[in-house]
């Protein structure tokens, strides 16, 4: 498996530490707020790379932090006359609803940072002690001069002198001091901590080296984020971790890239900052925002625009009625392996080989998804014809499920009885050719959101998609 790491800026091929393993850390949301669609673009994409090793057969180790304390949910929390716990526990739900819609696997330790603080203290204590942290009037800071390697994730120079930076929100362009732990002041409310140090709380850097050490080990395979983390929340993990362990942090280093919302970059000024929740109000579904950010590599800006989102739509309703049709259709037995048999299966290996290559070959997952598309096509052309032998029914269907424990861009659901009624009793409207009556019955499926489509011998029934 080829992938691309940000320490040495070359695709790389993956070795794990442990043989059949791979440990993965991928920095999680601050829960102040929903989180927006070019945050979710992020989520989808750690999701496919562990879904990519899982493709390879690699047993997959997954920590995700979850930040409940830092300068905006404290503010947040004061504006709205909540507990901190209060209010980020809401903001959680909500974000794990989010990720539940996106199908994105659930088979990860999430971690609230204040679950972790005495590691955090522990960590602090010992940078201290040998130098490489130091006290302010206000706070414990990473002294940035004191580790050698700084800058050798985002190729950030420094030079020497460094000013010091308490807040979360951090100068992106300069290397700075930055802090471990903040001394308490009437800002904070009640939010603090004790125990091993002064009255106050951790900086947000040292929150995701503590947890990935904690959960991980001193050293993992893969840590994960959005470009924007490279500098300065990854360079300053990596500082405080290695001065910590002594040991290299992180192997691969993996970054996705931002999604713009038409060309621009999103924001609230703009009025073009969006949630999973706005799409859905306008009555898309959200896997049709997991299959736009699947046609578009991680590395490559993702332009996100309506219109384009209807596209996908289109393209998830298709998946959706291509698959249940297929398993619908009338099965029976070749005495023999006939040319067409022989012919799936030759299809079926290369698409399936040639998926695999793409998606080993640092994520190509453009290039997958035409791969599972040209088996759908197939697909359809067998059910088209209104039966299919029993082998090539499961050449396609097992390799279609395959690529699809990737992807996950299809889902099954139930079918509510009611509507399962009403198709039934359009279809034999239909077969007495009472043909305006059938009618009205498909429409009252539609209103109920639902679709029927007719297949040579019987119907299928989806979900309405969004025309
Ligand atoms: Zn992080």
């Amino acid at each position: 498996m080829k992938i691309y790491n940000t320490l040495s800026r070359n695709v790389e091929n993956f070795k794990p530490l442990k043989e059949g393993l791979v440990t993965i850390y991928t920095c999680g949301p601050t829960v102040y707020n929903y989180v927006h669609i070019g945050n979710l673009r992020t989520f989808i994409f750690y999701d496919l790379v562990k879904r990519a090793f899982k493709l390879n057969n690699y047993k997959v180790k997954h920590v995700m932090n979850i930040t409940d304390v830092d300068d905006k949910t404290i503010r947040k929390s004061m504006e709205s006359h909540v507990s901190l716990k209060e209010y980020t526990e809401l903001y959680t739900k909500y974000f794990m609803e989010d990720l539940q819609k996106l199908n994105i696997e659930m088979d990860t330790k999430f971690t609230n940072a204040t679950d972790n603080i005495d590691e955090m203290q522990k960590i602090i204590v010992k940078l201290l002690k040998e130098g490489y942290a130091y006290e302010a009037e206000d706070g414990i800071y990473f002294n940035v001069s004191k580790f050698k390697d700084y800058g050798k994730l985002s190729g950030m120079k420094v030079n020497g002198s460094y000013s010091r930076i308490k807040n979360d929100e951090y100068d992106k362009e300069n290397a700075s001091d930055f802090a471990l732990w903040k001394y308490w002041d009437e800002n904070d409310g009640n939010v603090y901590w004790e125990g091993k140090l002064k009255k106050g709380r951790p900086g947000w850097h040292i929150e995701c080296s503590a947890m990935s050490m904690k959960y991980l080990g001193k050293t993992i395979d893969v840590h994960c984020g959005a470009v924007d983390l490279i500098f300065p929340h990854h360079e300053n993990e990596i500082a405080q971790s290695e001065s910590y362990s002594k040991q290299k942090f992180v192997d691969y280093w993996l970054h996705g890239e931002h999604l713009l919302v038409n060309g621009q970059k999103m924001s609230k000024s703009l009025g073009n900052f969006y949630t999973l929740r706005d799409l859905e109000k306008q009555g898309f579904n959200p896997l049709s925002f997991r299959l736009m950010v699947i046609d578009s590599n991680y590395r490559n800006k993702l332009d996100f625009t309506f219109e384009n989102l209807k596209k996908y739509e289109k393209l998830l309703a298709k998946i959706d009625l291509s698959v249940k049709a297929f398993n619908k259709t009338e099965k029976y037995d070749e005495t023999e392996d006939s040319y067409s048999r022989i012919q799936t299966k030759k299809v079926v290996d290369s698409e399936l080989q040639a998926f695999k290559e793409a998606v080993n070959n640092d994520l190509n997952t453009h290039e997958a998804l035409q791969n599972f598309f040209a088996l759908l096509d197939l697909a359809d052309e067998k059910t088209k014809k209104g039966k299919v032998d029993n082998k090539e029914f499961s050449y396609l269907s097992n390799a279609i499920s395959k690529m699809n424990e990737f992807l996950g861009v299809y889902v099954d659901y139930e079918i509510p009885k009611e509507i399962i009624d009403l198709a039934e009793e359009r279809e034999k409207e239909r077969k007495e050719k009472k043909f305006a009556e059938a009618d009205l019955l498909r429409e009252k499926i539609n209103e109920k959101g639902y679709f029927i489509a007719d297949l040579p011998n019987t119907f299928v029934i989806t979900k309405r998609y969004l025309e």
